[in-house]
């Protein structure tokens, strides 16, 4: 049996939640909170998160204010002013968003924050409400009966809960109960760094602001991260070596020559990521149904994104706090926690996430093309963005209002613009080579 944190709930919990990553920890403190019994079991010897800055857009800070975890964010994180997006070939800007005006939209900040201290938040917040946290638990088989679930770990321990939440990210064991399908390999390979801000401060940046270059086949992104302390990096590229098959694909090589078009600041960047590890890009094709008998898929193990919406985490975190008004709607009709119908519950999961997190993979993948453009569709890209009003929220209206209860709240998706509604005649014909 593996290493306990805290030993008060040591019979079996209403809730057993396998992975204690941002998904399965958020999910954890959001089910606790309404008194449920709550176990995470974690494969790896310590909980913590590997990797370095990430965004959180309004949907999210929403739901840490609820938590009362914004604060605790905020002082660890950033408000950037604007995120920025720029063209990696010439360094033009192409649009923006005030993410000061867009707090005053959405009544939510927008957020950059190292992934660990956001995995601290939710560790501290489970360990304060007492959820039993477990490490050295790899979970191997998941069944689903009547009655409830059960989930065997490769120490032989078999765990008997009301309900499993597989939060087991990209490779979940779960969720081949529900799909035969694999990873799918988008031959694009992330390289990241977050260094302290006088590392950065001979490059050309801006230390207030998201910024996104975007570029044929590649892009970087640039924030800073604790209280302007440091300064986070993200170089992503296509490598022609996973396209041509190779086993050995996106090494430090391939970073260099797939960034060497590009405008100064990209390139002043590209020698400060970290070159001794890197991360290849997969999601999987969406499924509409997470939920096998007690057993619902939650984060990465149900959606794994591609990450150019910033929304992986975000989705995950949303999952937890669905699925827990669903158990408190419940509570507050009277339901006491031992007879909660857990098949209503996660029904009505079932039936507003899927359909939310197709959305958000499917147009990550559009977004990743959009930003990857060359020739005249870059062209034409750009003419778009450069023609959209920075206070013009309908490209961001369905994604950081309120998360959705029901398929009804679900608001529409944004409008799209036809690259070839684009006229780049003159244009292309003078940056023709
Ligand atoms: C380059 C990059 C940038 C990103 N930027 C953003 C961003 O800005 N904003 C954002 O919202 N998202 C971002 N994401 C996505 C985000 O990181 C993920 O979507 C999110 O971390 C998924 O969390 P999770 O808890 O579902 O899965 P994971 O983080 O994968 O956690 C799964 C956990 O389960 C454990 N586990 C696995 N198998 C087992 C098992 N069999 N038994 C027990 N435990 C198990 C693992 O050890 C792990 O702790 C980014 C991703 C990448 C790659």
């Amino acid at each position: 049996m593996g290493t306990y944190r805290t030993t008060r709930h040591p019979d079996q919990p209403d809730v057993a939640v396998v992975g204690g990553g941002i998904g399965g920890l958020s999910a954890a403190f959001a089910v606790a909170r309404k008194g449920l019994r709550v176990r995470v079991l974690e494969r790896a010897q310590e909980f913590g998160e590997v990797g370095a800055g990430m965004q959180i857009a309004p949907n999210c800070t929403r739901i840490l204010h609820e938590y009362g975890l914004l604060d605790e964010a905020s002082k660890l994180g950033v408000r950037p002013e604007n995120m920025v997006m720029k063209d990696a070939v010439d360094g033009g800007e192409l649009t923006r968003l005030d993410l000061h005006d867009l707090e005053r939209e959405y009544g939510f900040p927008y957020l950059v924050i190292h992934r660990s201290d956001l995995h601290g938040i939710f560790l501290r917040a489970c360990e304060r409400i007492g959820v039993d946290l477990v490490t050295n638990q790899k979970a191997v088989g998941f069944e689903s009966g009547d009655r409830g679930a059960e989930v065997t770990f490769e120490d032989g321990h078999v765990e008997t809960p009301g309900v499993v939440i597989a939060a087991d990210g990209l490779h979940s064991v779960a969720r081949e109960l529900l799909v035969d399908d694999e990873p799918v390999n988008s031959a694009y390979v992330a390289y990241r760094r977050a260094m302290p801000i006088e590392q950065a401060r001979d490059l050309d940046i801006s230390e207030k602001d998201v910024v996104v270059y975007v570029g044929p086949r590649c892009h970087f992104v640039q924030y800073p991260l604790r209280d302007g302390q440091m300064f986070n990096q993200v170089a992503v590229f296509e490598s022609p070596k996973a396209l041509a098959g190779e086993e050995d694909w996106g090494t430090p090589d391939e970073l260099d020559s797939a960034f060497e078009g590009t405008c100064e600041q990209v390139r002043q960047g590209i020698p400060l990521m970290w070159r001794d590890r890197w991360w290849r890009m997969f999601d999987r094709d969406p499924i509409m149904s997470w939920v096998h008998g007690r057993i619902a898929l939650l984060g990465d193990a149900a959606h794994p994104p591609l990450q150019y919406m910033a929304q992986g985490a975000i989705m995950a975190i949303e999952d937890g706090w669905v699925l827990a008004k669903h158990v408190e709607r419940q509570l507050a009709d009277g339901a006491d926690v031992a007879d909660l119908d857990w098949d209503v519950a996660l029904a009505a999961y079932n039936a507003v996430r899927p359909e939310h997190c197709r959305r958000v993979l499917i147009t990550g993948r559009l977004w990743g093309k959009l930003w990857h453009h060359d020739g005249v569709k870059r062209l034409q890209r750009n003419a778009i963005l450069r023609a959209r009003d920075t206070y013009d929220y309908g490209f961001t209206e369905w994604i950081y209002g309120p998360t959705a209860l029901t398929p009804e709240e679900e608001p529409e998706m944004y409008p799209v613009i036809p690259l070839d509604s684009v006229n780049v005649g003159q244009e292309a014909s003078r940056t023709a080579p």
